[in-house]
């Protein structure tokens, strides 16, 4: 066990890549902070693993796209229970289709859940991660496709793309606190959000022949956060089997 006191909240932690780093990070010794859209039985799941295996685990609940609420749960969570050593913004979806097609709540939704999500948890948590003056870590859940671009995406690539420019410019202004900004680029990973692709359409792109696992994704993500990190900043990693 290894950082016991440090507490890591992980947006969209109730399923998929999310859950997978929540779970990963407790098992590393950190407290971890978890969080869905609304109050489900998976988020419930997610915390009762980690509480099961004997580790603190707090839940939080609001829709990242609500930025009035977003602000009052985070605000009322850190006042009751201190501030928060990491922050991994992985809460995200897709609405996909071709743009002509592409209608404006899709557009709209994309881009409130994905990007402005990146204001909304983490303007309120900035200056008094600053101001605890421990240092800290921000990890960014963007996609390869915010780095090529991907047909029927344009939204989400958008977006994606999006997160990597606002990762690199927070960057800046936190070095010099130690306060770490990465992104992830995940590939294709195994999730919901996967559920409905045919991978024998999509292998022959991945030269590693196979979709990412959640794990894979989470193995990055722990490096990020971990002491190990503390001199990486400003950076995208793929774990997208070569695809980039
Ligand atoms: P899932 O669809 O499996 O899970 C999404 C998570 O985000 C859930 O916990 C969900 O909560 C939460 N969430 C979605 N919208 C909101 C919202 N408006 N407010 C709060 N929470 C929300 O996705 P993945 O695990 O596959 O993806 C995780 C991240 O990784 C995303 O940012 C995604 O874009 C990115 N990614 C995924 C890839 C993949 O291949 N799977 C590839 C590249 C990037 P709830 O359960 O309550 O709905």
């Amino acid at each position: 066990m290894t950082q016991t006191l440090k507490t890591i909240f992980v947006s969209g932690s109730s399923r998929g890549i999310g859950r997978c780093i929540a779970e990963t990070l407790s098992e590393e010794g950190y407290t971890v902070v978890v969080h869905g859209r609304s109050h489900s039985d998976r988020l419930d799941h997610t915390a009762k693993t980690i509480e099961s295996a004997g580790h603190a685990v707090r839940q939080l609940v609001f829709d990242v796209s609500d930025r009035r609420k977003t602000r009052t749960v985070l605000e009322s969570d850190i006042a009751q229970n201190g501030m928060y050593y990491g922050v991994v913004l992985n809460a995200g979806i897709t609405r996909d289709n071709a743009f002509p097609f592409m209608g404006e709540q899709d557009w709209d939704d994309v881009m409130s859940t994905n990007l402005d999500g990146f204001y909304n948890v983490l303007n309120p948590l900035v200056e008094p991660m600053i101001l605890s003056k421990q240092g800290g870590r921000i990890v960014v859940m963007t996609s390869v496709a915010g780095i090529l671009g991907n047909r029927g995406q344009v939204n989400y690539s958008g977006a994606k793309a999006g997160l990597i420019g606002a990762s690199k410019a927070l960057g800046l202004e936190l070095a010099r606190k130690k306060i770490t900004v990465n992104c992830v680029a995940p590939g294709l990973i195994e999730s919901d959000m996967t559920s409905e692709i045919d991978p024998k359409s999509i292998l022959p792109l991945i030269p590693m022949r196979r979709m990412g696992k959640p794990s894979d994704v989470a193995g990055v993500v722990s490096f990020l956060v971990s002491d190990k990190g503390s001199y990486v900043t400003r950076q995208t990693i793929s774990v997208d089997g070569g695809l980039t």
